[in-house]
C-alpha cells in the first residue's frame, strides 16, 4: 500500500453558488443555505468523502485538513484588485464575480481554503510524508484567471499551489495533467508563457469554455510546446482517453521528466454527469490514475497529487473517485465491486468516433 494522503474540509462543502437571500444570519458557524439546485453542489463531493467512509478506503488514507491559503499566496497568481473585490463580495452577502461564477457570503474563506488544502497536499508530497495525495478541493480552479472568476471557479487552486511550492522546494519542472471534461482555459492562461510548467488538457471539444481548447494553443515565447490540448468528440468513451494517453500525454510527460505529476481531476466526463457527454464508467479513471502513477514511477519517485475539479453526478462520481483513489493508495476495498452501479463494465465498449487531436 502507499502512503495517500486524503486532504479535505467540511467548510469546503459550505461554498454555495448564489447570494445569501432570507433572515437567516449566515456566517461564522453559520452554514450557508444553498437555495435553488444548481449543478456545482456540494453533494457529489460529500458524497464521494461518505462513500470513502463507508467502503473503509478512508481508514487506510492518511487524512488531513490544512490551513486557507494566505493573501501572500494568492498575490503569487491572482492580482490585488479581484482579491480585494472577492473579498468585500464574500463579507456581505456573496455576488458575481465572472459568468457562471456567482457565490454566496463566506466563500472567499473558503475558496482560500480549497487552495490550501492542494498547497498542503504538494507540500507533504514533495517533502516525501505522503507518496501520494487527494485534495477534495472545493469550489474547483482550473477555469479561474488571474483576474477573473468563472465556472465555479474563483482561485486557480493548482497554480497557486504550484507557485507556493516552487517558493518552497526550489522545484522547476512540474506537469498538469487536467482531465476534468471541460477545458483547463485557468491553467493554460497562467502558465502559458512559461518552460517550467507543463499543461495538458484532455476534454470534451468546446464544451465549456466554448472557442478555447483548441489544438493549436501550444504556448507562446519561452512556453511554446508547453501547452498541449487533447479535445475530444462527444461519446468517445474509454477508448478516446486510451488513445490520448497512449499517444500524447504519456510520451509528452516522458518527454518532459516532470518532477511532480499534479492531476486536475474532475469526474465530470462519466456516462451519468449532467453537464458532458464523454461516456466514462469508473474503470477508465482507475486506468488513467496507473498510467499517470506508471510515469511519475519512473520519472519523480511517484509523485502525484490529483486535486479535485468539477464532477455532477450525485450518484456516480463518488464511484469514480473511489476508483481513483483506491488506485493512487494501491488499496482496493472489498465492498467496491458490490456497490459499483457499473462494475459490470469489464470489458468497456470501443469508442464509436475516433479522438480528434
Ligand atoms: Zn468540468
Amino acid at each position: 500500500m502507499k502512503r495517500t494522503g486524503f486532504f479535505s474540509d467540511e467548510t469546503c462543502f459550505w461554498h454555495v453558488g448564489q447570494p445569501h437571500v432570507g433572515p437567516l444570519p449566515v456566517g461564522g458557524w453559520v452554514q450557508p443555505t444553498a437555495g435553488a439546485s444548481l449543478p456545482e453542489s456540494p453533494d457529489s463531493k460529500r458524497r464521494l468523502k461518505s462513500l470513502l467512509d463507508v467502503s473503509g478506503l478512508l481508514a487506510e488514507l492518511v487524512c488531513h485538513s490544512a490551513p486557507a491559503a494566505y493573501e501572500e499566496d494568492l498575490l503569487r497568481v491572482h492580482t490585488p484588485d479581484y482579491l480585494a473585490a472577492f473579498s468585500v463580495l464574500s463579507a456581505a452577502e456573496g455576488g458575481t464575480m465572472g459568468p457562471q461564477a456567482s457565490f454566496g457570503k463566506g466563500s472567499y474563506d473558503y475558496a482560500r481554503k480549497s487552495a490550501g488544502l492542494v498547497m498542503r497536499a504538494l507540500d507533504m508530497v514533495l517533502v516525501g510524508e505522503l507518496d501520494n495525495a487527494y485534495a477534495l478541493s472545493r469550489p474547483p480552479g482550473h477555469h479561474c484567471l488571474p483576474d477573473q472568476a468563472m465556472g465555479f471557479c474563483f482561485l486557480a487552486n493548482i497554480p497557486i499551489a504550484i507557485e507556493a511550492a516552487r517558493f518552497r522546494h526550489g522545484i522547476s519542472r512540474i506537469a498538469v495533467v487536467d482531465w476534468d471534461v471541460h477545458h483547463g482555459n485557468g491553467t493554460e492562461a497562467i502558465f502559458y508563457d512559461r518552460a517550467d510548467v507543463l499543461t495538458i488538457s484532455i476534454h470534451q471539444e468546446n464544451c465549456f469554455p466554448a472557442g478555447f481548447g483548441g489544438t493549436e494553443r501550444r504556448g507562446v515565447g519561452a512556453g511554446t510546446g508547453y501547452n498541449i490540448n487533447i479535445p475530444l468528440l462527444p461519446g468517445g468513451g474509454h477508448e478516446a482517453y486510451v488513445g490520448a494517453m497512449e499517444k500524447i500525454v504519456v510520451p509528452a510527460l516522458m518527454d518532459y521528466r516532470p518532477e511532480l505529476i499534479i492531476v486536475a481531476c474532475g469526474f465530470d466526463a462519466n456516462a451519468f454527469d449532467p453537464l458532458a457527454r464523454m461516456m466514462l464508467a469508473s474503470p477508465t479513471y482507475r486506468y488513467l490514475m496507473s498510467r499517470i502513477m506508471d510515469v511519475a514511477e519512473i520519472c519523480c519517485a511517484g509523485k502525484v497529487v490529483a486535486a479535485h475539479e468539477g464532477g455532477y453526478s450525485e450518484a456516480y462520481v463518488p464511484f469514480c473517485g473511489q476508483a481513483l483513489i483506491e488506485t493512487m493508495a494501491d488499496h482496493k476495498t472489498a465492498s467496491w465491486m458490490r456497490s459499483n452501479p457499473l462494475s459490470h463494465f469489464s470489458n468497456l465498449p470501443p469508442a464509436s468516433r475516433p479522438f480528434r487531436t
